[in-house]
């Protein structure tokens, strides 16, 4: 039997590098430079290249990949303790080159690219030379895959793609998109939309607006256009009407790394509400003196350790099983768990903070915003907790007895019948 809390030495020592190396060279960046994916900036390839290089290195470069792949293979739980540090800085994913929706389309090209577009767009992506963009969600709704309207008709070989995307995060630094098209529109949505990749620059794909989040420096998540684009056969990515298949690979490993994430980005928020509590007097005491920050304090800690553990767990599972329709519940229920973890240790530390806790100069109402992006990105919690609870139900039978056998009396009767040798 094992059941253990520890992390081996060797590991240890490589954590507490990458703690070093982020809070002392990446936690800066941010206030420097603009969007983590626009790596064609001159200051990025400054600042950020050099970095990058340490982290090949030290052979921490793409650690969510397996050894196949050029990863170091390392497994869930290991990346979880590795990302809830890279969590506390917005720059560190790219830094160390697994940063979404780039490390969820390289998943996804890995298991059903082709040869020809392993070559031309995994290689380039895992190497950090490119970014690249997901078109899912469309403007009339991105909860509901029925209303996907998104079409790609055959014209003799070819394929012609027309219809609008929305929210495609970083498509204005892409250098290539993965779009999910209805192709076959007599079957129900779930079997009838395939994945296309289109690369930027392709005649009729267009960038309407890009939208702008409250945290963020740039506008990054485009409105799409999609006018007669014009696509090969080659240009499909895995079987036709296979694109939900295609797609859970890819959001299973996601939503579970930003979860990994997040812990590291409350804990931001947890260590910045108790240096304020020990350093802040008021009414004749420190705030820390206060019971009712003492309160907050407490809440935020065994909410994030809960968290945290049951995100661990989930990591473990998914190492155990390999198999992510095993752990479904468990990686629906850290996703639904997470933005109100965020938002509400985000808070409490903007409140304890006041004034200037509320100000553009304190990152918390930028984390505020981000705990709502949680909700949404990949899906809105309502969504998950569907899946969270559908799931539980599988394990339950429902009873036609007119009261349960847990009902008091029924379950005394049944005691007085098994126990009636002895009772008498
Ligand atoms: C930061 C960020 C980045 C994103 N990046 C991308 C990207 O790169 N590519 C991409 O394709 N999409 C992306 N999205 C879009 C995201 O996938 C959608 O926002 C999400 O699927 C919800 O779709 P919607 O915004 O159209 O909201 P809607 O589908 O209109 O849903 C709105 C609300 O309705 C409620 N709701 C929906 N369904 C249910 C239900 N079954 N039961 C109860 N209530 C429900 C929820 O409160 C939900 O928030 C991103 C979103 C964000 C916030």
């Amino acid at each position: 039997m094992s059941w253990d809390f520890e992390t081996d030495p060797a590991f240890q020592a490589e954590l507490d590098w990458i703690e070093a190396f982020v809070r002392d060279e990446v936690e800066p960046l941010e206030h420097v430079l603009g969007s983590p994916w626009d790596i064609h900036d001159p200051k990025f390839i400054k600042l950020v290249r050099p970095l990058q290089q340490r982290v090949r290195e030290r052979k921490l470069w793409a650690c969510h990949l397996g050894p196949e792949l050029g990863g170091a293979g390392y497994g869930q739980v290991k990346l979880a303790l590795m990302n809830e540090i890279l969590g506390r800085a917005l720059f560190a994913p790219i830094v160390f080159g697994c940063q979404a929706p780039d490390s969820g389309n390289a998943e996804i090209l890995a298991h059903y690219g082709t040869p020809a577009q392993k070559a031309r767009y995994l290689a380039p992506l895992l190497a950090g030379e490119i970014v690249s963009c997901f078109a899912m969600t469309e403007p009339q709704g991105g909860a509901d895959p029925k209303v996907f309207a998104t079409r790609a008709v055959r014209d003799g070989e070819d394929w012609v793609l027309s219809g609008q995307k929305w929210f495609a995060s970083n498509a204005r630094y892409a250098d290539f998109f993965i779009v999910m098209a209805v192709t076959d529109p007599s079957v129900s949505a779930y079997k009838g939309m395939s994945m296309f990749i289109v690369p930027a620059g392709t005649p009729g794909l267009r960038i309407l607006r890009n939208v702008g989040m409250a945290d963020e420096p740039a506008a990054t998540h485009a409105y799409l256009e999609f006018d007669q684009v014009r696509l090969r056969p080659d240009q499909m990515l895995g079987a036709p009407g296979e694109a939900f298949v295609v797609a859970q690979v890819r959001l299973g490993g996601g939503r579970v790394h930003h979860a990994m994430r997040t812990i590291g980005l409350a804990q931001k928020a947890l260590d910045a509400l108790c240096e304020r509590a020990l350093s802040r007097h008021t009414q004749g005491s420190l705030l820390a003196d206060k019971q009712m920050v003492q309160e907050k304090i407490a809440d935020s800690w065994l909410e994030l350790e809960q968290f945290r553990l049951l995100v661990m767990r989930t990591a473990w599972r998914i190492d155990k099983y390999q198999d992510y329709q095993k752990v479904r519940k468990d990686i629906a229920a850290v996703k639904a768990a997470m933005p109100r973890l965020l938002h509400d240790i985000a808070a409490r530390a903007l409140h304890v903070h006041g004034s200037i806790g509320a100000s553009t100069e304190m990152p918390f109402a930028g984390m505020i915003s981000r705990a709502f992006q949680m909700g949404l990105a990949d899906g809105p919690t309502e969504v998950h907790k569907i899946t969270v609870a559908r799931q539980l139900l599988r394990d339950y039978a429902p009873s036609d007895a007119l009261f349960p056998a847990y009902h008091r009396p029924t379950a005394a009767a049944a005691a007085q019948r098994k126990f009636s040798a002895v009772l008498g």
